[in-house]
């Protein structure tokens, strides 16, 4: 029978702790200061009002994965496109 209640435990466990884990996009700016942090997140927004194709686009996430990681904030594009399309753990 304890087999069951470990079943239980493990069962609330999972409730405590959110399977959704927040991406490292999240992470890095949870990390900054409240003004960079911003800074990110109107970049953020001037990538999605930027409706440039390809070379014509002068915001982009490569471009913001180039610039945090130039300033010691490592990220790959495809991570921030990811958090951006809603395909990340967070939210
Ligand atoms: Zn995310």
């Amino acid at each position: 029978m304890s087999d069951s209640s470990g079943l239980i435990k493990d069962l609330l466990d999972r409730q405590v702790n959110p399977v959704r884990q927040k991406c490292s996009f999240t992470q890095i700016k949870e990390s900054m200061s409240e003004e960079e942090r911003k800074a990110v997140e109107n970049a953020e927004s001037s990538i999605r009002s930027d409706t440039g194709n390809g070379r014509a686009k002068a915001f982009s996430c490569t471009w913001l994965s180039d610039v945090l990681t130039k300033h010691g904030h490592a990220i790959s594009a495809s991570t921030i496109s990811r958090h951006m399309t809603g395909r990340c753990g967070c939210e």
